[in-house]
């Protein structure tokens, strides 16, 4: 359980496929939907919001969130040892290999 801190957050609806920036840091990772009444998760403010019918992409973001990844950094250690930051999967394909693959990475949100 874990909470994160961004400089500045984004709320993220998966029910609408909207999202709002927040200029908080802290605070809450839900938020209800003021459209939808759905939960809103708290995303980084740099968290790229896809167009609304562009539902493969909603789908990723979704199963990502889902399985504990929401753009936080995920890391992988080269051979020769050194952490480097990994890409995030480019569609749903890859989303599902990159969850189980980093699974020791993935955060849940502490519902507050
Ligand atoms: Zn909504």
């Amino acid at each position: 359980m874990s909470t994160i801190t961004y400089i500045s957050s984004k709320f993220v609806c998966f029910s609408c496929r909207t999202a709002f920036h927040r200029g908080v840091s802290h605070g809450p990772n839900f938020l209800d939907c003021p459209t939808c009444s759905n939960e809103m998760i708290r995303y980084d403010h740099k968290f790229k919001t896809p167009a609304k019918n562009n539902t493969s992409q909603w789908k990723k973001i979704r199963f990502l969130y889902e399985h504990g990844f929401f753009f936080q950094h995920v890391y992988k250690q080269d051979t020769r040892g050194i952490k480097r930051r990994v890409r995030y999967p480019y569609d749903l394909q890859e989303a599902k290999e990159f969850a189980i693959k980093y699974k020791d990475q993935a955060i849940q949100l502490r519902k507050q």
